[in-house]
């Protein structure tokens, strides 16, 4: 899995899954072009990767505005010539239900969490056609499957993520762009910390997070992204339209782990 001479774009790149997706792809020789709405609260990961000779720039925007994704991708052009690979994956996490949540959390939701995927891929696919092809990831969630309780929009932005890369997959395909998407579970990133802070009792919330997978822990942000590496390389060369469960197994039982532990079978007597 070599990127050199790549060009890869991440969203949502200065935290969390984005964070390890820069990692993994500078590993592997790509250049990384990190792009988030916040100012850079990765110098680290950036002054590490330059250190071990990586190219990494860091540009900011916000990647639901229309007009910040028109300056974006230009800019990114005249920098490093072209791109190769995108991933979306900015995203943010809000509760609510279908009657608790305002149009205006409605909008912001679907607009990181979705808009921003549809944007993002309007204007880097036909650069991708000029080099030829390319592979587009996104970060859906088990909620591109399923739902959670209190999260509408949250959960129709990731439904809306796997209709997404399903649509780009065929639409594009005989262009050469592979579109797939990552269904990650609980992963240990600022995101889950946020939210599980919102609680009363956030440890609580965490051993819950890990009870809820297989092996007992969930998920680190590196092992989402090296999924997320293999989908993008010539070794997923055969894979377009799918959604790759990365989840630790928590898709696996019916009704959920809860119900399976207390059904018959299951005592530790
Ligand atoms: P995170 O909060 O650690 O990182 C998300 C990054 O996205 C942040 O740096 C944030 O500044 C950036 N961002 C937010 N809005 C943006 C915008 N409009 N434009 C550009 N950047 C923006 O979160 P994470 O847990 O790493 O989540 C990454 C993705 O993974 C999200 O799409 C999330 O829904 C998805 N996901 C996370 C989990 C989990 O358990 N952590 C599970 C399933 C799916």
């Amino acid at each position: 899995m070599d990127f050199g001479g790549k060009v890869v774009v991440i969203t949502g790149a200065g935290s969390g899954i984005g964070e390890a997706c820069v990692r993994e792809f500078a590993y592997r020789n790509a250049a990384v072009v990190m792009v988030d709405s916040k100012a850079s609260t990765a110098d680290r990961t950036i002054w590490e990767l330059r250190e071990r000779g990586a190219s990494i720039e860091y540009l900011q925007a916000d990647v639901s505005s229309r007009a910040e994704v028109e300056r974006l991708i230009p800019e990114v052009i005249s920098r490093l010539g072209g791109i190769d690979v995108l991933v979306n994956n900015a995203g943010i996490q809000r509760y609510g239900s279908a009657t608790t949540v305002t149009e205006e959390e409605w909008d912001e939701v679907l607009n990181v969490n979705l808009k921003s995927a549809f944007l993002m891929s309007k204007y880097v696919i036909p650069e991708m056609i000029k080099r030829g092809g390319g592979a587009i990831v996104m970060t859906g969630s088990v909620q591109s499957l399923t739902a959670q309780r209190n999260s509408v929009h949250y959960v129709v932005s990731k439904h809306g993520i796997l209709g997404l890369t399903r649509s780009i997959a065929l639409d594009y395909g005989n262009q050469n762009i592979r579109a797939n998407c990552v269904l990650p579970g609980a992963i240990d990133t600022p995101m889950l910390r946020w939210a599980a802070s919102l609680d009363s009792h956030p440890e609580k919330v965490l051993a819950e997070c890990d009870r809820l997978h297989i092996r007992g822990k969930m998920g680190r942000p590196e092992e989402v992204a090296r999924v997320i590496v293999f989908l993008a390389s010539d070794l997923a060369s055969f894979v377009t339209g799918a959604a790759f469960a990365v989840d630790g197994g928590l898709l696996v039982p019916a009704g959920g782990m809860a119900f399976q532990e207390a059904g018959p079978g299951t005592s530790k007597a």
